[in-house]
C-alpha cells in the first residue's frame, strides 16, 4: 500500500510509520513540527520507501500520485500543548480532517482516524465502551481538543455516509513509550524525567483520579489491525488496566530507585476522574489485547528518557 501519515513527526505518528515501512508498505509523512520533533523520523529515513513533506494539514493538502490511505494523525495531543495551542488544536481537528477526507475521496483511499478516549470527556460511566456519548464541557479548556475530535468523527462518519468513503476511527487510550517529548506534560514523561532529575513528581489534585496506560507497541498492533479490518465505525484501543495518578507516581518511584519526593498540584479544570476503555469490541473484531504489563512497557520508556541525558532530558523545557 502507499499511505500518507500525517503527524509522522510526532510519537505516535513516527511509531506508525515505522510499522508500515516494516510490513513493507510506502510511507509519505506529513508534519509542520508544532509538536514533533524531526529526530523522531530519523530512524525512517534509513528506509527507501519513506519520503516526508513539510505541510500544514490545515491548508489545501496535495499529494502526488496514487494513495491506498489516509492515516490523519496529526494534532496537538498532550493537554499542555493543546491548551497553548487552543486554534490550532481546533483547525486541525475540523480542517484538517476535512481537508484529509477530501484527499481521501480524490484518491479513493481508505480513511482512518486518530481520535481519542476526551471524546468521552470526564466520563459518567467506567469502563467506557464505544457506544457512549460521553460528558464533555465544550466551552471549558479541554473543550478545543475534545470538541475538534468530536466534529473529525462526525466528519469522518459523513463522509462515510455521504459519499461511501471507506473509514475507521480508533479511540486512543493514553500512550507511552520511546519518542515521547521529556517536556510534553503528560503525566509519565513528567513523572519520568523528574524521578531521573531528582525533582519532585507533580501529582495534580490528590492523585486519586485514574487513567489505564497502554505501551506504544500495543496501540501501533491494534491501530495496525483494525487499519486491515473491515470494521467502520469508533473502536477503543488501550489497555483496560486502571491504576490511580498516586500508583503511578510510586511505581515511577520504585522502578527508577528515585528518592524525588511526591507534590501535590492545583487539579486542572475539567481534568476526568477515571479512565478506563472498554474493549471487548477489539477483541472481538480484531483479536487484539494489550501484551505488555506496565512495568515492562515503564522500563523500557525509562531507558529510553535515560538514554536522552540530562541535556537531552531538560531540552525543549517551557
Ligand atoms: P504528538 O504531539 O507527538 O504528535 C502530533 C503530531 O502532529 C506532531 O508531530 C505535530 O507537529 C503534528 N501536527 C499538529 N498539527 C499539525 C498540522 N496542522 N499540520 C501538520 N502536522 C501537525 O502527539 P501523539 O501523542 O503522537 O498523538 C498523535 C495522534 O494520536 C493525535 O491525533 C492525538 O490526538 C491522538 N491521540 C494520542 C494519544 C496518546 O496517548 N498519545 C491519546 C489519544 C489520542
Ligand atoms: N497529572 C499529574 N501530574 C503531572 C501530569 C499529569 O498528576 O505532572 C495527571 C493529570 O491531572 C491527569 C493524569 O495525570 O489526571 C493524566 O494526565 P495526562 O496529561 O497524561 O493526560 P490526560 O489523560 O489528562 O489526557
Amino acid at each position: 500500500m502507499r499511505v500518507l501519515v500525517t503527524g509522522a513527526a510526532g510519537f505516535l505518528g513516527s511509531h506508525l510509520c515505522q510499522r508500515l515501512l516494516d510490513e513493507g508498505h510506502h510511507v509519505i509523512g506529513m508534519d509542520n513540527f508544532v509538536t514533533g520533533r524531526a529526530q523522531n523520523m530519523a530512524a525512517l529515513f534509513e528506509n527507501g520507501g519513506f519520503h516526508f513533506v513539510q505541510h500544514d494539514v490545515t491548508n489545501f493538502v496535495y499529494v502526488d500520485g496514487p494513495l491506498d490511505a489516509v492515516m490523519h494523525f496529526a494534532s496537538p495531543a498532550s493537554p499542555i500543548d493543546y491548551l497553548e495551542l487552543p486554534i490550532q488544536t481546533l483547525k486541525v481537528g475540523s480542517l484538517g480532517t476535512h481537508k484529509t477526507l477530501g484527499l481521501a475521496k480524490a484518491k479513493g483511499a481508505r480513511y482512518f482516524l486518530a481520535s481519542t478516549s476526551e471524546v468521552y470527556g470526564d466520563p459518567l460511566v467506567n469502563p467506557q465502551p464505544e457506544s457512549y456519548w460521553g460528558n464533555v464541557n465544550p466551552v471549558g479548556p479541554r473543550g478545543v481538543y475534545d470538541e475538534a475530535k468530536r466534529f473529525a468523527e462526525a466528519m469522518t462518519m459523513a463522509y462515510h455516509r455521504y459519499h461511501g468513503l471507506d473509514v475507521r476511527i480508533v479511540r486512543i487510550f493514553n500512550t507511552y513509550g520511546p519518542a515521547m517529548r521529556p517536556h510534553d506534560g503528560r503525566v509519565v514523561s513528567n513523572f519520568i524525567r523528574q524521578a531521573l532529575s531528582g525533582e519532585p513528581l507533580t501529582v495534580y489534585g490528590d492523585g486519586s483520579q485514574t487513567r489505564s496506560f497502554c505501551y506504544v507497541t500495543d496501540e501501533i498492533e491494534g491501530i495496525y489491525r483494525l487499519l486491515m479490518s473491515d470494521w467502520v465505525g469508533p473502536m477503543n484501543i488501550g489497555n483496560p488496566d486502571e491504576m490511580t495518578v498516586i500508583e503511578l507516581a510510586e511505581l515511577v518511584l520504585e522502578l527508577t530507585e528515585s528518592s524525588s519526593p511526591i507534590e501535590t498540584r492545583p487539579l486542572p479544570q475539567d481534568d476526568p476522574q477515571v479512565r478506563r476503555p472498554m474493549i471487548d469490541r477489539a477483541k472481538e473484531v480484531l483479536d487484539w489485547t494489550p501484551q505488555v504489563p506496565l512495568r515492562v512497557g515503564l522500563e523500557k520508556t525509562i531507558d529510553y528518557f535515560r538514554q536522552l541525558g540530562d541535556e537531552g532530558r531538560a531540552r525543549g523545557r517551557a
